[in-house]
């Protein structure tokens, strides 16, 4: 037996993640390395400007040492005596005093070819006389002086009272043939030299460092943001393939690879969990009612409200259209599952404001059970879409949970919705008619068109069986009409006074164009709208969207009456009866049934029929099949039946011998006491 729960009430309030940003740690490796390509860069830039500004300096020093060195020679009296190791004259002193005292050269000293120490000017500089060098103090030049070149070594401070920077340049003094007479060691003062070659090289650094940034940085970090973006575009696409882009959920193949982890997670710690295949009951109905625009505001509306229940994002997915399905982990048993989905289903019920509409929503829910109802993905989802079938095909609106015998029962219904189709090229539908009679006269009154399915090997399928999959597979609107012109088509032909009831299915409301199909049909047929009756059960009146009202009164307008089928089984208001002028009430042949079976049923009977007769109603007893319901209902004042006692539905061949054999009756004279006899009225 399908375990089929109508939903309960119970609603969550739960926060809930929806989407999950991705972190990309190549982009902050990409970062670094461009940092550090830059600093590189910078640091070599450096580098080079430092030894480049060193280098320019040492050469202006030097340039300064010999620039004082010519002056000298070529001014300084008498300083061929020097060379020669004199004692220098008075005039000389004072040159070489005065000399020391402009520019940068703080010292002096002469040596002569071989290395000896003539002259040290420390003593000029104080003004004091200018001692001869020590005795034998003697150096060995340095190879570039040796070859008549300019050699020079920067000094720093040392020895106290020197200044912070200076250089000692050897300056070779060399005669016409290139002989070295003497090397002058001048003492030059690089502090102010070196300042200003250290602010002219901030300048060219921080301009190089600019270029620098033009032509590494800039490149570098334009790398870095396109590489960035295009991680981000990537991102975007990832999550646009396992995402669905109106409601953000997981998609069916994402939420497939997350039932998949999960059910492994279940299965490693030996746990439980339950699929809600959960699907809208009247979706395709609002997207073709309101548009598609409202259609998908429904859906996100629907989807938050799914996302509100479930704990991990990631346990929701939406499958398609109007279908979701929601994982729910640590399942106690089969009864926790039930619950949650009836939780669910709760959540999803209730009115909706679409464009002023109030749109009742409700959903069903297919539940299946890891490990019992599969253990991969693929199985648990199928089991759960069983489920879902079978609460769709029971009337929708609840919840069911997998059970093996299900699967028959959906083979059954797929091998159904196959002949259906089959049945509809191959004319394997025909209609045939059973007869209504007044009760009090023994007339015939009318037919009521009953679908007929004729299978090649399975012989006649009852339309009880096949209703339900035509109407679920759509195929019940061509279907219908079919029917609808067939028996209006047929019942031109007979007496005026012998009415025509057609059933209509409820899912052939839902285009809203059967007012429109009617006056077509009854158009083309010429059958005069007011022997025509349509009969629709209260499930019809039951889904009360104000589409299907409209339609009934339209319907009825065209002067067709309103038959209300199977009365007693549904809970239709009797106001509706009256509001859209129902002219005829069929009570259910279950009531017909039940009489004489002990049960209450006879007063029930006595209070529908006497509702009938109070809103002027014709009231019709279904499946009476011997003398005695017939007895009770002319007692009770039930006028019109239908049923086995009376005459069987018959093909279409048929039916002029009943209406013949009425009219032969009606020349006979009444039954006075209009007491029904098998005899005179049977077929
Ligand atoms: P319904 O409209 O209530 O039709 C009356 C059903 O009761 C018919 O079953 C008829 O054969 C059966 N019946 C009549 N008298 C007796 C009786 O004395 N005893 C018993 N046991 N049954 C009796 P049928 O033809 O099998 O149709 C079943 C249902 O299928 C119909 O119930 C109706 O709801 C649906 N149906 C039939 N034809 C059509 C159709 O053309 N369109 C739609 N939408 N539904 C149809
Ligand atoms: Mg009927
Ligand atoms: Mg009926």
């Amino acid at each position: 037996m399908l375990p089929v729960n109508t939903c309960g009430g119970v609603r969550l309030h739960e926060p809930v993640v929806q989407i999950m940003r991705n972190s990309s740690s190549s982009d902050r490796v990409l970062g670094i390395a461009s940092i550090f390509a830059g600093m590189v860069v910078v640091a070599a830039t450096i580098g080079i400007v430092f030894l480049g500004a060193e280098r320019l300096l040492r050469s202006d020093t030097e340039a300064a040492a010999v620039k004082w060195a010519e002056n000298v020679l070529a001014n300084a009296p008498d300083f061929d005596a020097i060379l020669a190791g004199e004692t220098p004259s008075e005039r000389n002193l004072d040159f070489l005093s005065i000399a020391l005292r402009g520019g940068d050269i703080f010292r002096f000293k002469i040596y002569d070819a071989e290395g000896r120490l003539l002259r040290v000017s420390d003593d000029m500089a104080a003004g004091g006389s200018d001692p001869a060098a020590p005795d034998g103090q003697r150096i060995e030049f340095a190879p570039p002086v040796l070859a008549g070149k300019v050699y020079s070594q920067a000094r720093k401070g040392t020895p106290p009272g020197r200044p912070e920077f200076y250089t000692e340049a050897f300056v070779p003094i060399v005669d016409q043939q290139g002989d070295i007479l003497a090397v002058i060691d001048i003492f030059v003062d690089n502090t102010q030299r070196r300042a200003l070659y250290l602010q002219w090289l901030a300048g060219i650094l921080g301009a190089l460092l600019i270029i620098a940034a033009m032509g590494v940085a800039v490149p570098a970090t334009s790398l870095w943001i396109r590489t960035r973006q295009k991680r981000v575009a990537e991102q975007h696409l990832r999550f646009l393939a396992q995402h669905d882009t109106l409601t953000g959920l997981a998609n069916r193949t994402r939420f497939l690879e997350n039932l998949t982890e999960a059910l492994e997670s279940h299965a490693e710690e030996g746990r439980q969990l339950a699929l809600h295949f959960v699907d809208l009951d009247r979706f395709k109905e609002i997207n073709d009612a309101f548009g598609h625009s409202e259609g998908d505001a429904y859906l996100r509306d629907i989807a938050e409200r799914l996302s509100k229940l479930v704990d991990r994002p990631e346990y929701l997915g939406r499958l398609g259209g109007d279908e979701f399905a929601v994982i729910q982990p640590e399942l106690s048993g089969v009864k926790h599952g039930e619950m949650y989905a009836e939780r669910i289903c709760s959540a999803l019920t209730g009115t909706y404001d679409i464009n002023g509409y109030e749109v009742v929503s409700t959903a069903s829910v297919g539940v299946a059970v890891a490990p019992q109802h599969g253990t991969s993905a693929a199985q648990l989802l199928r089991s759960a879409d069983v489920a879902l079938h079978q609460v769709k095909f029971a009337g929708s609106n609840a919840i069911g949970v997998y059970t093996a015998d299900l699967d028959d029962l959906l083979k059954r219904r797929l091998a159904l919705q196959t002949d259906l189709r089959k049945a509809f090229e191959n004319d394997w539908f025909s209609l045939h008619y059973q007869p209504q009679y007044n009760l009090k006269t023994r007339r015939l009154t009318g037919f009521e068109a009953l679908l007929r399915m004729e299978h090649p090997d399975r012989g006649f399928i009852s339309p009880a069986d096949f209703i339900p999959v035509a109407e679920e597979i759509g195929l019940i609107v061509p279907l219908g009409e079919w029917v609808l012109y067939e028996a209006c088509r047929t019942a031109v032909y007979w007496p005026d006074h012998i009415a025509l009831s057609v059933n209509l299915s409820p899912a052939q409301f839902r285009r809203g164009d059967m007012p429109k199909i009617v006056e077509n049909v009854l158009r083309q047929t010429r059958l005069a709208p007011h022997r025509l009756g349509i009969e629709i059960t209260e499930g019809l009146l039951m889904e009360s969207s104000q589409g299907v009202l409209d339609q009934l009164q339209e319907i009825r307008e065209l002067g067709v009456a309103l038959v209300m089928d199977d009365f007693g089984t549904g809970y239709s208001s009797l106001s509706y009866l009256w509001q859209f002028s129902f002219d005829t009430i069929k009570i259910d042949r279950s009531f017909v049934h039940a009489l004489g079976s002990g049960s209450n049923v006879e007063s029930l009977l006595q209070s529908i029929i006497n509702i009938g007769e109070s809103l002027d109603l014709r009231v019709v007893a279904e499946g009476v099949e011997n003398v005695e319901q017939a007895h009770f209902l002319m007692a009770n004042s039930c006028r019109h039946v239908q049923g086995f006692l009376f005459g069987r539905p018959v093909p279409e061949g048929d039916v002029t011998a009943i209406i013949e054999k009425d009219l032969r009756n009606a020349e006979t004279t009444p039954n006075e006491s209009g007491r029904p006899s098998r005899h005179t009225v049977a077929a």
